[in-house]
């Protein structure tokens, strides 16, 4: 959920999908609610993957909520602030913190582990 239309978020296409950044990512109320919803809607539902990994990771490290993932997810590895250690050259654009707040990025949102999962 970003609320800046001139932000074209670019794809990643070096990517590996080894699933490796999928970790513990937060979020923003408005992402909650929509990925709540896409939840009911698809059947999809969080599976526990331990301390370090995303219970929304599903097999061959597809994630399962992929159209409404937060846009953390999106911004990975394509923005210079989030590089992806196997690809930096695929972080092309920059968004500073001021930048990312104002998209509605929320560093200190709740994990999707406490709003899905059972995380405290
Ligand atoms: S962005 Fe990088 S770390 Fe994340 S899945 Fe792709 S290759 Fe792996
Ligand atoms: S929501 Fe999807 S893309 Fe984001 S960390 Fe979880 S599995 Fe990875």
């Amino acid at each position: 959920m970003y609320s800046d239309p001139l932000i074209i978020i670019p794809e990643m296409p070096q990517c590996s999908s080894c699933g490796r950044c999928c970790g513990h990512v937060g979020c923003s109320p408005g992402e909650a609610a929509k990925i709540g919803r896409y939840l009911t809607e698809h059947g999809v539902a969080w599976k526990e993957r331990g301390l370090l990994l995303c219970g929304f990771l599903g097999r061959r490290n597809r994630c399962t909520i992929y159209p409404v993932r937060p846009l953390t997810c999106r911004l990975y590895g394509v923005i210079q602030e989030m590089t992806c250690p196997f690809f930096p050259e695929a972080a092309r654009m920059s968004l500073p913190a001021d930048r990312l707040v104002t998209m509605g990025y929320e560093a200190d949102g709740p994990l999707l582990a406490q709003i899905f999962g059972g995380m405290p």
